[in-house]
């Protein structure tokens, strides 16, 4: 019989750190699954999804650009992925197309603190930020605040989730950084400047899911401010173990997943 498969479709998908932290999860479970990069450009994406099955695939993990179109190719929804509109994990199932967004509680585990009560402000308005927001307002935060370079798109965003669009970076408990600032080579000052932080001082926790081989500038802020910094890898790590229970129904191996892709080229 052949093999089960997993995998992660993008484009391009050759930078992604999930086939190995997968597949060092699958070897910890001892469960004889292949994880594989799937390169699907946006025009044979939703054909190519609906074959892989035939294939032997069980389940895909789904990233830039396709999270929106897998969103819309499903039979069926979670209520995450329903509400943010985005999908990052298919699960095939009696020949239906299961969609679930993980990225939400993948944010809330990779937190490890409570959210409840507290003030959150999240920086950006694309797919990430409207995660970081359903799943702060889920997890019942006094507040959520979203500020966004282009502020319509914070405005939408605020609107169709009940958050509050902020003017301009304002004090909170817990900020979320959900911006592509960072991602290429930026000086601290450059970044700060670009997400209207000059001159804040960061609040008690950190998050950026911008992740890189070096610190990047939001974490240098925070951590030069003593905050609590939570990195990109974290937050990846936990939304990856998040789809592989739904797909496996056993518990991830974090520290297995967490040393794979923190040593992932
Ligand atoms: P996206 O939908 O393309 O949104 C990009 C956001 O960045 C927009 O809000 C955009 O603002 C803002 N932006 C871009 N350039 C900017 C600049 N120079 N100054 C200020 N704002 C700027 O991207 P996404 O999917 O939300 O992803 C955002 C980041 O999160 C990426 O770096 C991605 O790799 C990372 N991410 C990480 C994880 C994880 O698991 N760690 C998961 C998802 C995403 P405008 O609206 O003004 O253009």
């Amino acid at each position: 019989m052949a093999r089960t498969l997993l995998g992660v479709a993008g484009f391009p998908i050759a930078h992604s750190r999930s086939p190995a932290m997968q597949n060092a999860a699958l070897r910890a479970l001892g469960i004889d699954w292949l994880y594989v990069p799937v390169p699907l450009p946006p025009e044979r994406f939703a054909g190519a999804v609906r074959a892989l099955p035939r294939s032997g695939f069980r389940g895909l993990n789904v990233t830039l650009p396709h999270k929106q179109a897998a969103h819309d190719l499903a039979d069926e929804l979670s209520e995450a992925a329903a509400a943010i509109g985005a999908v990052n994990t298919l699960t095939f199932r009696d020949g239906a197309v299961v969609g679930d967004n993980t990225d939400a509680q993948g944010l809330l585990d990779a937190l490890e603190e409570p959210v409840a009560g507290r003030r959150a402000l999240v920086l950006g308005a694309g797919g990430s930020a409207r995660a970081a927001v359903w799943a702060l307002q889920g997890a019942g935060a006094a507040e959520v605040s979203v500020w966004n370079r282009t502020p319509e798109r914070a405005r939408e965003l605020a609107a169709a989730l009940g958050a509050r669009h902020a003017e301009r970076p304002q004090a909170a408990d817990l900020l979320v950084h959900c911006t592509t600032v960072g991602l290429a080579a930026t000086t601290q000052d450059e970044a700060l400047a670009a997400l209207g932080l000059a001159g804040m001082e960061p609040p008690a926790t950190v998050v950026d899911l911008v992740y890189t081989a070096a610190r990047t500038p939001v974490l240098g802020w925070a951590a030069a401010g003593g905050a609590r910094a939570v990195d990109g890898l974290e937050v990846l790590m936990r939304q990856g173990a998040r789809s592989l229970a739904l797909w496996t129904g056993r518990e991830a191996p974090l520290e297995a997943m967490r040393r794979a892709v923190r040593d992932a080229p």
